[in-house]
């Protein structure tokens, strides 16, 4: 369990006044990673120390994941697709295998994280036997090295992309090097890969890490617009990232992501034109110089609910009917994941 979950008054009062109301009844997340402690008891402290992300999260049991989701969303029901936590170190057999005895049991639909190196006749059998809705790469995989200058097809090898075209199933893609959705060698790399594999559903997680709103912008241009792929609003807070999105991006192509366990820390984030700023109330060795003032920390919410807010706002603000929201919070999930 995540040790620092503290779920407070000011939660819940956010909850009531912001999302309760607002959310539809069924709420279907599509990128939550999930795994037992001894999956990621061996990756070492170093990782830690260098990645934020890591140190807000990275244990997270299928059940757990269930009793948190009950609790901050009283009254709804949430389903979760789930993945690994594709870190280099950590025992992907091991959480594949426990992912899929949990899609056995009925309680979610899980994606099969993949080595590069792995053994394609094997990695198509295991994807197929244990009925995962696709494959959870990860520029990690290769490099130690989430954002790492790598080619998509080096951390997720073309052999691995005709297993899922020949299957008709889908790739969770996180999107690697320094310039995001907006860097050429992924905008080429993305445009080969829905002309050559067109029966794979390719969902760009995190909006193609645009928490900006100038990587999603630009992006969208070099490709000339979404066609070809589905996108998850994971971890991205930011307003003018949906503003963009749900104008440039059909609303039935857009899938919610929570990212959790991570977003469940208390906090707020800031951005300047490319970068983004983590202010969080719990402690950890990331921000142990970064604190806001007490007055504005005790206020804080969960990152999560920052992150909704922001997709209802959006929709909102664009006009979207109620159809297309439950859409982007259930349905559009449904179809990419062949689960209806
Ligand atoms: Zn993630």
């Amino acid at each position: 369990m995540q040790g620092f979950f503290d779920y407070t008054e000011i939660d819940k009062a956010f909850y009531k006044k912001n999302l309760g109301p607002r959310l539809p009844a069924e709420v279907y997340d599509v990128h939550v990673h999930m795994n037992l402690p001894e999956h990621a008891e061996m990756i070492p402290e170093e990782r830690f120390l260098k990645d934020w992300a890591l140190q807000c999260g990275h244990i997270l049991t299928v059940d757990d994941a269930y009793s948190i989701a009950a609790e901050i969303f009283p009254g709804i029901n949430y389903r979760i697709a789930g993945f690994p936590w594709p870190i280099l170190e950590a025992d992907i057999e091991g959480n594949n295998k426990y992912l899929a005895d949990m899609r056995k049991a009925g309680k979610c639909d899980p994606f099969m994280t993949v080595r590069p190196q792995w053994e394609p006749e094997k990695v198509e059998k295991e994807l197929i036997e244990s009925g995962f809705a696709g494959f959870k790469p990860y520029p990690d995989m290769v490099t130690g090295e989430k954002g790492a200058d790598v080619s998509i097809f080096t951390f997720f090898p073309r052999e691995q992309w005709e297993i899922l075209n020949r299957s008709q199933k889908a790739v969770m893609l996180h999107l690697p090097r320094k310039g995001r959705f907006a860097d050429d060698d992924n905008v080429r790399e993305l445009d080969e890969a829905r002309q050559k594999y067109p029966e794979v559903t390719i969902i760009i997680a995190h909006f193609g890490r645009s928490f900006c709103p100038y990587y999603l912008k630009e992006g969208l241009r070099k490709l000339n617009g979404a066609e070809g792929f589905f996108f998850d609003t994971a971890a991205v807070l930011n307003p003018e990232v949906y503003e963009v999105a749900f104008n440039e991006i059909p609303a039935d192509k857009i899938l919610f992501g929570s990212d959790m366990p991570i977003p469940l820390m208390h906090g707020r984030r800031t951005w300047t034109d490319r970068e983004y700023m983590n202010h969080c109330r719990e402690e950890y060795v990331w921000n142990k110089d970064s604190h806001e003032p007490p007055g504005i920390e005790k206020n804080y919410t969960l990152f999560l609910y920052e992150e909704i807010k922001g997709i209802l706002d959006g929709i909102e603000k664009a006009g979207l009917s109620e159809e297309q929201k439950k859409g982007i919070f259930r349905d559009n999930s449904m179809r990419a994941l062949k689960l209806t």
